[in-house]
């Protein structure tokens, strides 16, 4: 299916009854929240969305995002590649009761008569998905700081009680 660019406002409740499937890209830059959490707003959000009712009569909106991103490593702070994917399975309710009632598979959407902001949705889902520190692979760090070499064998390890004498035979040249 040819993407389409991400529907800001959606009749949800019509189009779970219509049965719908939504599948949209969207740049990083539209979706501001989303992207103020990341190291640049470059990027595109590839979204795939169904909206139809369950056997149960809920009115479900399922999908998956998927977003090519940057974000910052905390240890040298240059950005660094990442994927954030965000799946879920939603049913639109009326009320926070509704909500408290939907089975443990299900996240609310708690909607009135108002239209669905689809981008407030994929942005909420996205930030959940994405990893709250981040660190490159050491050999990909641009970190100035020390690598963790391991330490040479016998370094901080004082013996009490050495005879001076042991040091020099330590120093004497093995023949
Ligand atoms: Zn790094």
């Amino acid at each position: 299916m040819q993407r389409q660019p991400l529907p800001k406002q959606l009749d949800a409740r019509k189009l779970c009854v219509s049965a719908a499937e939504i599948s949209a890209i969207v740049s990083v830059s539209e979706l501001p929240r989303f992207a103020s959490g990341l190291a640049s707003d470059v990027g595109e959000v590839l979204a795939d969305i169904q909206l139809y009712r369950d056997e149960q009569g809920f009115y479900r909106i399922d999908g998956k995002a998927s977003a090519a991103v940057n974000v910052s490593c905390e240890r040298c702070l240059q950005p660094m590649p990442i994927e954030v994917v965000a799946e879920f399975a939603l049913a639109i309710v009326w009320t926070e009761e509704q909500a408290k009632a939907l089975p443990k598979s299900l996240d609310p959407v708690i909607l009135g008569e108002e239209l669905l902001e689809l981008d407030e949705l994929l942005q909420d889902e996205l930030i959940v998905s994405t990893p709250f520190v981040n660190y490159h692979d050491k050999s990909d760090c641009k970190t100035a700081a020390p690598v963790d070499y391991p330490a040479p064998e016998g370094a901080g390890s004082e013996e009490k009680g050495d005879s001076p004498f042991s040091v020099l035979g330590s120093l004497k040249p093995r023949d």
